[in-house]
């Protein structure tokens, strides 16, 4: 599994996943829920509520 490209934390699923559904489908390099937040200019908590809302309507990257 991948690190983050900007802390170099160690990334779950789920950060992997939303970070394709959010910034790059491809991508091969990711970031984690944090730096991802602080990039798009939002709390974290907005990530986490995107996560659950992409896994409530199925999305098959989750
Ligand atoms: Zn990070």
């Amino acid at each position: 599994m991948a690190d983050c490209t900007q802390c170099e934390k160690h990334l779950s699923h789920d950060e992997i996943a939303v970070y394709r559904r959010l910034i790059y489908r491809d991508a091969s390099e990711y970031m984690c829920k944090a730096c991802l937040a602080k990039y798009l200019g939002v709390p974290e908590e907005v990530i986490d509520a995107r996560i659950a809302y992409f896994k409530k309507i199925g999305c098959t990257l989750f």
